[in-house]
């Protein structure tokens, strides 16, 4: 065990250059060579995290097994780590104040006027050294979202810089930035990058690394100007193409040789292999597909893909556990109704129905379930995606016409959906739901049973509604079973229908945890499902 070593990796020029991703993949890289690593992301904004924050402000919020509403990044993190992250990866200013106000409430500064510096930059560095020290990690490396230059990103910039003053060569900083190609020219140009070079000089800070988003090759000549102007190295001039599927980046950064130079920076010696076989072969079957399939993804949030950024990345695991492509279909649920349904769904070999909050597009999901409960369609819902298959199913076989989820109707006849009792006093909006992981036990002779491998599975939730068990006997007599139980409060957390030949509804999220080493079971065989659907429906035409 080698003492923490901090690596901060901070963006330049523009937002969405990929600072998580090129964060994940020198993790990757590291723990390829063995070493202990985890990632953190500190998020300016005030917020105290972003389980309050619309999907389309900022994408998907990832739930982490202690139940921490977080940062998307960190579901990035997971899939390219396979190892759980936890409350303490994810830090925004709001939270960082939080802490010094209660800290000054409680006296803690007595007498002493508390500010910016050295305050809130001590709280900061606090939770960056937490990881070293009590989770004991080789490698902390932390992603410091936003761009230099913004007013909120101040104080995280210039926590780096008493970091890197305190811990020597212990400690990192790498720079991403932006070298973009300007047509006109003919020219791949430089300039951005040395302004956000000299925005972090005028901060303090010396980037000891430049990776380097461009859409072509970057000559060594002009990697020897970027160096010379912003005091690298050549060789610590990084290229990072756009490249066809973010799992490629770690390889393309192995090719850069970032993982070398970072440990010759950090005075680390060169001696071990990296073993990247397991991602190798991933990557390889996830570009030679031996088929495809259609599979419909119904939600709300549509327009902005990454709100459902976990779903997603899971299609492309399991589609890779199938030897197939997942061709997913977004499909905007307010869009879907009676008239238009078997249109909008007949190519779809399968038909997952999303979580979300709220009254906005629920018929349309409803409308889709019936169409995918029906047809013999196998269907996934996940949380909302859940609820909607029993409101589906309340009122269209067991006739309950009016069947809703109190979320929805408070005054519904039929609250088949119902807030949690542990929800019912709970005023707060933040951090509130039922969140983080709990147990499920999976009942025996049902299609999950088959599924999953234990009879006892632990899955992360987010949510305030549940199955209202005053109905579930008479659900079961009607065909559409509780398979899986929380064994301490009995609540429904799985459900299916029994004749069908794969309707499966989740009251958790299993795309939280599908990484690229460890697809998900669920996901895997709801595409495998899909698979076999196609070649019936191609047996049947052939007939
Ligand atoms: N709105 C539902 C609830 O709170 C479902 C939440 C979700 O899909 N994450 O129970």
């Amino acid at each position: 065990m080698i003492p923490t070593k901090y690596i901060f990796v901070t963006g330049g020029v523009t937002s969405s250059l990929g600072k998580g991703i090129i964060s994940a993949s020198l993790a990757k890289l590291l723990q390829a060579r063995g070493y202990s690593v985890t990632i953190q992301k500190l998020d300016p904004y005030i917020n105290i995290d972003p389980g309050t924050l619309n999907p389309y402000e900022h994408g998907e919020c990832f739930v982490t097994d202690d139940g921490a509403e977080t940062d998307l990044d960190l579901g990035h993190y997971e899939r390219f780590l396979n190892i759980p992250t936890s409350q303490a990866n994810n830090i925004t200013t709001g939270r960082i104040y939080q802490a010094v106000i209660d800290k000054e409430r409680k006296g803690v500064f007595l007498g002493k006027t508390v500010q910016v510096i050295p305050h809130i930059t001590d709280e900061i560095k606090e939770r960056i050294r937490l990881l070293g020290r009590e989770a004991n990690y080789e490698f902390v490396i932390t992603e410091i979202g936003g761009t230099v230059g913004d007013i909120e990103s101040l104080p995280y910039i210039e926590a780096v810089r008493q970091m890197k003053w305190e811990l020597g060569n212990q400690c990192l900083v790498l720079h991403l930035t932006l070298v973009p190609y300007l047509a006109a020219a003919g020219e791949l140009k430089t300039k951005p990058t040395q302004h956000s070079v000299k925005m972090m000089l005028e901060h303090g800070v010396q980037p000891d690394i430049l990776v380097c988003r461009t859409d072509r090759e970057l000559p060594k000549d002009l990697r020897r100007k970027v160096a010379l102007f912003c005091n690298v190295s050549p060789n610590a001039v990084i290229e990072s193409r756009d490249a066809e599927t973010i799992y490629d980046v770690p390889l393309m950064m192995q090719n850069e040789e970032l993982d070398k130079i970072v440990l010759s920076k950090l005075g680390l010696p060169d001696i071990k292999d990296v073993d990247l076989k397991e991602w190798s072969t991933f990557i390889e079957k996830l570009k030679n597909p031996k088929t495809s399939v259609n599979i419909g993804l119904i939600g709300k949030y549509i327009e902005l893909k990454d709100s459902y950024k976990s779903i997603a990345e899971s299609f492309i695991h399991a589609g890779v556990a199938n030897d197939t492509k997942v061709n997913v279909h977004w499909i905007h649920s307010e869009e879907i109704n009676d008239e238009n349904v078997k249109e909008k769904l007949k190519k779809l070999k399968g038909i997952l129905v999303a979580p979300g909050f709220g009254d906005r597009g629920i018929e349309g999901k409803i409308r889709a379930i019936k169409y995918a409960r029906e047809n013999n369609i196998p269907f996934l819902g996940i949380c909302l995606g859940m609820q909607c298959a029993v409101i589906e199913f309340a009122r269209n076989v067991l006739n309950y016409t009016e069947a809703h989820s109190s979320e929805m109707n408070p005054e519904t006849p039929h609250p088949v959906i119902d807030i949690l009792q542990s929800q019912k006093k709970i005023t707060h909006k933040g951090g509130t739901m039922r969140l983080g992981s709990y147990p499920c036990s999976i009942v025996e002779n049902t299609l999950v049973s088959t599924i999953y491998s234990e009879s006892k599975i632990n899955e992360r939730h987010r949510h305030r509604y549940e199955f209202n068990n005053e109905y579930l006997e008479e659900f079961e007599a009607n065909g559409m079973i509780a398979s899986g139980i929380n064994p301490e409060g009995g609540l429904v957390e799985i459900i299916e229908i029994k004749k069908h030949p794969w309707f499966v509804g989740v009251q958790f999220h299993p795309e939280y945890k599908s990484t690229v080493v460890n697809p998900h079971s669920l996901f895997v065989s709801f595409v495998k499902a899909a698979i076999n659907q196609s070649s019936a429906v191609k047996q049947k035409a052939q007939k």
